[in-house]
């Protein structure tokens, strides 16, 4: 265990609720491998609490800390700057104390681009059917138009987060060299036509994990062809009704997203300490 003593930073977590999260073994195990003087805590931190609990980061001098539901909109007028990725999505999922100027970034859409990256897949020039634009989708859309994608096709039912993805559609050809499309996902004819169209595909819906863990957004496995990336956010259950589905339709490529989840905590690792995160570790210490 790394010595705490009088010099250890301290990077937070806030959230509600919190307590399940695997982001304190990650951080702490990358911390003591590098020999780094952090400590990271989860904090269950309730939406009405937030404002104070960024005041702290600033009280305390902490080196930053990680945000997640409900707070990942709400902390942004508590802030003083936005990083692009946060901009684009209007999220934040990690904050960066530099000497009391605190900085807003989404890490989890460099997550999913460097795990594909990892696993041998470029966005860059390709083409992306993405079904979900919450919290996952929007910066999973978002990070890949930054880094060449060029051309997303995305699916939303009509629920509260339809209009979202319309916005995000809307800043990605505003903002991106990447061309954006918002389709009902009633539309299964298009969405039918889009996978056969697409180099990667992507579930961020949440759709395969508890309390939907026998249900697929695609059923029918002829709408998988082999060399079709597909890429599922959900990382419990490690392998989903989608992927299963996939797999049986012999395609190759074929993943999870605890490498995105990994990586996202990677690069908020990265902005922290200047370092980078071993991945081999902190992926044994979690699974
Ligand atoms: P969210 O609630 O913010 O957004 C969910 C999205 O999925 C919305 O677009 C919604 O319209 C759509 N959706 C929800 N239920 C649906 C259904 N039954 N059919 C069709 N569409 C549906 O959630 P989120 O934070 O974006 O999380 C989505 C999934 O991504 C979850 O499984 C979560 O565990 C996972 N996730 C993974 C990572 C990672 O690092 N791997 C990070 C964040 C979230």
């Amino acid at each position: 265990m790394t010595r705490i003593d009088g010099h250890t930073y301290l990077i937070g977590l806030m959230a509600y609720p919190i307590r399940h999260s695997m982001s304190p073994t990650m951080h702490n195990t990358a911390f003591e491998a590098l020999n780094l003087n952090f400590v990271y805590l989860a904090f269950d931190v309730p939406a009405e609490k937030l404002k104070d609990g960024v005041a702290a980061i600033r009280t305390l001098d902490m080196r930053g800390s990680n945000v997640s539901m409900p707070n990942k909109q709400a902390i942004i007028p508590y802030l003083d700057k936005l990083d692009i990725s946060a901009e684009l999505n209007q999220a934040v999922n990690t904050v960066v104390n530099d000497n009391g100027v605190l900085t807003g970034y989404t890490t989890d859409g460099v997550g999913f681009v460097t795990d594909l990256k990892k696993k041998g897949h470029e966005v860059a020039g390709k083409k992306m059917v993405l079904i979900g634009a919450g919290g996952a989708g929007t910066p999973i859309a978002t990070q890949s138009a930054l880094d060449g994608l060029i051309e997303i096709r995305i699916f939303n039912r009509h629920d509260g987060r339809f209009d979202h993805a319309q916005e995000t559609v809307d800043i990605i050809n505003e903002k991106t060299n990447c061309q954006a499309s918002l389709t009902d996902l009633a539309n299964q004819v298009a969405l039918k036509e889009a996978l056969a169209w697409a180099d990667i595909f992507c579930d961020a819906t949440g759709v395969g994990m508890k309390p939907l863990e026998d249900q697929s957004l695609v059923e029918d496995s002829t709408w998988f062809k082999k060399d079709l990336v597909v890429y599922d956010t959900v990382y419990a259950p490690r392998e989903t009704k989608l992927m299963t589905i996939a797999k049986n339709a012999g395609v190759d490529h074929v993943y999870n997203g605890l490498g995105m989840m990994i990586e996202q905590g990677a690069a908020a690792f990265k902005l922290w300490t200047g370092q980078d995160m071993p991945i081999d570790l902190v992926q044994a210490a979690i699974e």
